[in-house]
């Protein structure tokens, strides 16, 4: 079989295409950033079906954001055309398990309709448990036992297992409170998210015949990511390939970043014990990034030791330097960088344009986000957030989840909990308490408890009739769902409407409750593409994402860990300062384990750059609430000089815009020391800096603040002419509080926010 039959494999380069002929037998790719691993995975996919050697449903192929599966389907699709029917099995280890789960959730004691938490509802349950134990919660927090319990779950550890060693955690009541949250989540009919994977593997270990189907089932597995793997995932695996050996797993041991979540780049080591006369493939040409990116990229992750070691190369040009920018603060950097991404739109410092699809955002932390996704909303700047369930978090979100949720499976009590006096029925915690005693005493869901509740009458008058209408409601829902007559859209607008939630709502006289009705509006919206109420569910339990598809191109605002396997034209990296990048837990930690993980982490976000990869770091942050000092991160010493550039920070020279307070002498010294290029790594650079932090950088970021407050509320009288940045100059016609009717010259008439106009007039 040769390229002539198959042209696809004309895309490739050698080593890949021993990767993707390779058919027979247990493969390991182990190759750096860019190298086409996933290129291969996929087009090795393609060539399975092509060949006729396997059928769709016989490829299982796992990756680890739904941003990567959704890519490698589309990727996959591409190269078949229209002329296989059928798709493979692919997806997230947690998509792939909570189809299989379904199946079998007999055997682990479940319903196939089992409801999956997420981490509130984990945490809730587990509060409850903590205070029935008598323990005080204030000096064992829920949140430290979910940590345990997922460390636990990662390493396929169900209660009946955890080692002697580790049998002390909380307080010596780790284990107990585990097997006591497992056999609450059966009752509840529900699954965390590590209990989809561990509850297949248990069935596996336990089930020969279920593992015996799916080993003839799954007759090929593919694995891309394969240095995140965790113990459970691995053993998952392994089951599954360990008769026919058909197993193909690709991976970068310098770009393992879940170390936290309990992932082992020791499962590559593994793999050629497991796998015995594995090939072993490695790929070194990078056709992503240029030189210099590539460069910068390698120069950090070579303070890393332990390293497997690779050589990394392109035939790509030469190309821009990376970027290197500091900011006086978070604000400025996300100012500078919506500016930025306007003007790079265009084509700006001699670069070619860049159109807003072909650039991104990646944040260490997701509370970055915050500045930049206000700053865009103020400049009109599209951009989604991926990687975040942001819209789903939402307090009326959640509450609207609940309510169907229950309507799905009225044995969801956390679900049944959340809303059965949202909005108020006049149930008070006493009646609350009842349903939860008639239930635990006749061991029925809390939703049946309630039921009997009103039978004997233990509720009067408001509460009473409230009650009746609610679970009356839910019958009718739950029956709604089950013979499928209504749509399901039409039937999640009758539940909102009939339980009095959206009239809540309509009532609530919060500046905030049209926005929240408009977010109803949009979840209803959002089940349009789903199939069922059931489907909706899990799809939101699972995903982390929640672009909505209205055209027109957006710069993507996501986290390092979920930029893992994609690549843009443009990157920004921000918030490169010690503290937040590395995190300061890391910092703190003992070792360098978690430095190193950092580190990675700094090297997955240069390897996702094409052509220009811009580095950013401020001087003051405010994290949670609090003003903070930092110095450039570490990693940008390590950044090697002749690839990168170091532009002016225009925020630090006391001019430009919103400068009040700003300009003090700390200002004007990283002025003249900016010039020269070495600046940000000379250590002196930072001692001035760590002195200038101590004595002047909190008092001007205060009096700023409080000159942008009276702005806003006083500053302005009608007929004053103003400027906005995205509006240019105009002159106010109105004031209304803190908002101000402009009269713009270019862009006409608009209501905006006084603080995000300046004077125009001195
Ligand atoms: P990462 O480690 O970041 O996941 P990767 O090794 O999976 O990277 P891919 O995403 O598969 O790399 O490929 C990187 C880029 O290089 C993609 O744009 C891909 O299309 C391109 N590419 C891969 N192989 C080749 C090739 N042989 N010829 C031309 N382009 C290629
Ligand atoms: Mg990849």
């Amino acid at each position: 079989m040769g390229a002539q039959a198959h042209p696809y494999l004309n895309d490739l380069n050698p080593a890949q295409r021993e990767a993707v002929e390779a058919l027979d037998g247990p493969v390991l790719m182990l190759a750096g950033a860019g190298t086409g691993k996933t290129k291969a995975l996929t087009t090795r996919i393609a060539h399975l079906l092509r060949t006729g050697t396997a059928r769709p449903h016989e490829i299982l192929a796992v990756t680890f954001t739904n941003k990567a599966a959704r890519e490698m389907k589309n990727r996959v699709a591409r190269h078949l055309g229209e002329t296989v029917e059928g798709m493979p099995w692919l997806g997230t280890f947690h998509a792939i398990c909570v189809k299989l789960l379904r199946r079998h959730a007999e055997l682990v004691g479940l319903k196939p309709n089992f409801t999956i938490l997420d981490t509130d509802d984990q945490i809730r349950l587990l509060k409850q448990l903590i205070s029935a134990a008598n323990i005080d919660e204030k000096r064992w927090p829920a949140r430290q036992l979910a940590g345990i319990i997922d460390g636990w779950k990662n390493q396929a550890r169900t209660p009946d297992r955890i080692p002697a060693a580790e049998a002390s955690a909380f307080d010596g009541k780790g284990p107990a409170l585990y097997a006591a949250y497992q056999e609450r989540l059966r009752t509840l009919n529900a699954v965390d998210f590590g209990d989809l994977l561990l509850h297949m593997l248990v069935i596996f270990q336990t089930h020969e015949d279920v593992l015996a189907q799916y080993r003839r089932w799954f007759r090929f597995i593919m694995v891309d990511e394969y240095q995140d793997t965790n113990v459970a995932q691995y053993l998952w695996l392994r089951l599954l390939a360990s008769e026919h050996r058909n197993i193909c797993c690709v991976g970068d041991d310098d770009q393992s970043i879940y170390g936290w979540r309990g992932a082992e780049v020791g499962n590559i080591l593994r793999f050629e014990k497991d796998f015995p006369g594995a090939r072993v493939i490695r790929l070194e040409q990078n056709y992503r990034s240029t030189p210099h990116i590539l460069a910068a990229a390698s120069g950090v992750i070579a303070a890393n030791q332990g390293r497997l070691g690779k050589t990394l190369w392109t035939e790509e040009q030469d190309g821009e330097k990376v970027r290197l920018i500091g900011h006086w603060d978070g604000e400025e950097e996300a100012r500078w960088i919506g500016e930025e991404l306007e003007s790079m739109q265009q084509g700006t410092r001699g670069l070619r344009p860049f159109n807003l699809d072909q650039c991104a955002i990646l944040v260490r932390a997701s509370h970055q986000m915050r500045a930049f996704e206000d700053r865009f909303l103020t400049i009109g700047l599209p951009y989604r957030v991926i990687g975040g369930p942001r819209f789903y978090e939402r307090l009326e979100i959640r509450d609207a989840m609940a309510y169907f949720r229950v309507a799905v499976s009225p044995d969801d009590d956390l679900a049944f909990e959340r809303i059965v006096n949202t909005p108020k029925r006049g149930l008070g915690e006493k009646a609350i308490q009842k349903m939860q005693i008639a239930a635990r005493a006749n061991g029925v869901s809390l939703f049946e408890g309630a039921r009997l509740v009103l039978a004997a009458g233990d509720l009067a008058g408001r509460a009473k009739g409230q009650l009746t209408a609610l679970l009356d409601g839910f019958g009718r829902w739950h029956g709604a769902v089950l013979d499928q007559r209504e749509s399901h859209v039409e039937l999640a607008e009758t539940i909102l409407e009939e339980s009095g939630y959206v009239a809540h709502w309509q009532n609530d006289k919060t500046p905030e409750a049209p926005g929240r009705l408009e977010n109803l509006k949009e979840l209803v919206k959002a089940l349009e593409n789903f199939e069922n109420l059931q489907g909706f569910l899990e799809h939101v339990a699972l995903i982390m994402d929640n672009e909505t598809e209205e055209g027109g191109p957006k710069v993507s605002i996501m986290t390092l860990h979920g930029a893992k396997g994609l690549e843009f034209p443009a990157v920004f990296l921000p918030g490169w300062e010690d503290g937040l990048f590395p995190s300061q837990r890391a910092m703190d930690e003992q070792g360098l384990k978690g430095l190193e993980e950092e580190r990675r982490l700094a090297y997955v976000g240069i390897t996702r750059a094409e052509e220009l990869c811009t580095i950013s770091f401020a001087a003051n942050r405010r994290i949670y609430g609090q003003w903070q000092s930092a110095l450039p991160s570490r990693f940008i010493d390590e950044l090697p000089e002749q690839h990168v550039d170091v532009l002016t920070p225009p925020g630090l020279y006391g001019g430009g815009y919103g400068a009040a307070g700003m300009d003090s002498s700390f200002g004007s010294g990283i002025e003249q020391r900016a010039a020269s290029a070495n600046v940000y790594n000379s250590p002196g650079w930072k001692r001035l800096q760590a002195r200038g932090a101590q004595r002047g950088m909190a008092q001007p970021q205060e009096s700023r603040n409080m000159v942008i407050d009276m702005t806003a509320v006083s500053a302005f009288t009608t007929g004053d002419r103003v400027f906005h940045q995205k509006f240019g100059y105009g002159v106010v016609a109105d004031i209304e509080g803190d908002k101000l009717e402009v009269a713009f010259d270019k862009a006409g008439r608009k209501k905006i926010v006084a603080k995000f106009v300046v004077s125009a007039d001195a």
